[in-house]
């Protein structure tokens, strides 16, 4: 549940910014504003968002979704690596958060890139889907409710186009996945969720321990 990632110590997590990290003036301002916030801890790594901005540009990818918006840094780091008539469909429920984020993507000049759907992400993803989308999404980033990731992973499949990929955060959960004694909904629903992915033949698959671990599935 860290906004970086949890398996370096601090001084190796420090370096590996400081030679790799690379943040629009936009993209810091955003960051600094957030990290005050309470809930600070549910922005997405920078790092992290980083290394799913050169997924979208490696993809050539023009449409994405996200379920969870929060102040917008993922978003915004996606958004400034589509091209111009690249969208993304963001998902979330709260206003005072996705306010923040919307006033920084306009200040980036992406707002035009973003669709914030303001709703709970399964009403969003079903209208999607009812509206003939299935198949035309290149990149899905699954970051909300941990309890709903196993519905929201199965709306994403149906999405995503063969070939699209689907990123799941927090899979490791600051490490609370492998306690026995934690049975918290979350961690319950993030372990079956791991589970499942692994046994889905549907799928290729990589969990690559960045940020609070981010699963990858490419559409088969
Ligand atoms: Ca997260």
């Amino acid at each position: 549940m860290d906004r970086k990632t949890s398996m370096l110590d601090d001084r190796l997590y420090d370096y590996l910014l400081s030679v790799s990290l690379r943040e629009s003036p936009a993209q810091r301002a955003l960051r600094e504003e957030t990290d005050r916030l309470e809930y600070a801890i549910m922005r997405t790594a920078s790092e992290q968002a980083q290394f799913m901005a050169l997924l979208i540009r490696v993809m050539g990818a023009r449409r994405v979704i996200e379920i969870g918006t929060f102040t917008g840094y993922g978003t915004l780091a996606m958004a400034l690596a589509l091209p111009d008539d690249g969208r993304i469909v963001t998902c979330d429920v709260s206003e005072e958060w996705t306010a923040i984020a919307r006033r920084h993507w306009s200040g980036a000049g992406v707002s035009a890139k973003i669709d914030l759907r303001l709703a709970p992400a399964l009403q969003t993803l079903d209208a999607l889907v009812e509206d003939g989308q299935s198949g035309s999404i290149d990149f899905a980033f699954i970051d909300a409710d941990k309890v709903n990731m196993l519905p929201y992973y199965e709306r994403c499949l149906s999405l995503v186009r063969r070939g699209g990929i689907i990123a799941v955060d927090n899979v490791l959960w600051g490490g609370q996945v492998i306690d026995p004694t934690d049975r918290n909904d979350s961690t319950l629903a993030i372990r079956q969720f791991n589970e499942f992915v692994h046994d889905d033949d549907r799928v290729d698959i990589s969990l690559v321990p960045i940020g609070d671990g981010l699963f990858l599935a490419r559409k088969r």
